[in-house]
């Protein structure tokens, strides 16, 4: 049985005081869980680059902090050198970093990212230790076009192709890009039947697929996340809006840690 995964994506949102108001309330609402003996599943925050040593002081401040991890947003598909403006998978590291959302839709359509970047981007994370996020997903135009699964399988492929046996160390988030931050969620039975191919394209592809984290992220809220969370194959959520609220990040948590029949 995989352990359900809730992040956090906070995009270019937040400040030094707005995160530390979010950081407490999420770590008093984990460690209140926590103390009452509740179910718990992994959470991450994926901050901004800069606010990332914030994270880490809060994280060692507070010792109910510790129950959340560190992400990243983006990671460089170099190694270090000549190339301004990226953040390596080992300067990452250095800030305790455990993740990295690798490939999110918003870059893919604003920075141009290719397939090929996102792929060689998983392989330096894997390379430093760091669990890359593999987004994928399809547009409005190629769901109605009846491409979905042509399109997320072959965004897949190309991480597996460059990165082989050790894509089964990443986690992969199903966002249809018509469902972020938009407030239309994709139907439980909709999200299931794509992480349903994902989950056979990678058990073709490798062994131990089994164990590949599988999120669905697309305005997942605390109304929505029980029914999504309960389908077999959504094992956790990739959340933007709704991270950057603590009471409705928390209802997401509880709702992973206990998912009920759908
Ligand atoms: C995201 O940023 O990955 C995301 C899913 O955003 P939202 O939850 O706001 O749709």
């Amino acid at each position: 049985m995989r352990r359900k995964l809730v992040v956090g994506n906070w995009k270019m949102n937040g400040s030094l005081q707005d995160n530390e108001a979010l950081l407490v309330a999420v770590a008093d609402g984990i460690g209140a869980a926590a103390a009452a003996g509740k179910p718990a599943c992994d959470v991450a925050v994926c901050a901004p680059f800069p606010y990332l040593a914030q994270v880490r002081d809060f994280q060692a401040r507070r010792a109910a902090a510790a129950l959340f991890d560190i992400g990243a947003q983006d990671v460089s598909q170099h190694e270090n050198g000549a190339f301004t403006g990226d953040v390596s998978a080992a300067m990452l590291r250095d800030f305790g970093v455990r993740y990295a959302i690798v490939g999110h839709s918003e870059r893919r359509q604003h920075q141009a990212e290719s397939d090929v970047n996102v792929a060689l981007k998983v392989k330096r994370a894997l390379a430093a230790g760091i669990t890359p996020i593999v987004c994928v997903g399809e547009s409005l135009r190629e769901r109605e076009a009846g491409m979905t699964e042509f399109i997320v399988k072959r965004q897949l492929s190309a991480v597996i192709h460059l990165n082989g046996p050790c894509v089964s160390e990443i986690a992969v988030a199903y966002e249809p890009v018509w469902a972020i931050g938009t407030g239309q969620t994709a139907m439980p039975q909709q999200a299931q039947a794509v992480h349903a191919a994902l989950r056979a394209q990678l058990g073709a592809a490798i062994d131990r697929a089994d164990r590949v984290r599988i999120l669905y992220g697309g305005s997942m809220n605390a109304a929505n996340a029980a029914e999504l969370l309960a389908q077999p194959d959504i094992d956790g959520g990739l959340i933007g809006g709704a991270a950057l609220k603590a009471p409705d990040f928390l209802k997401i948590i509880a709702a992973a840690a206990c998912p009920k029949a759908a």
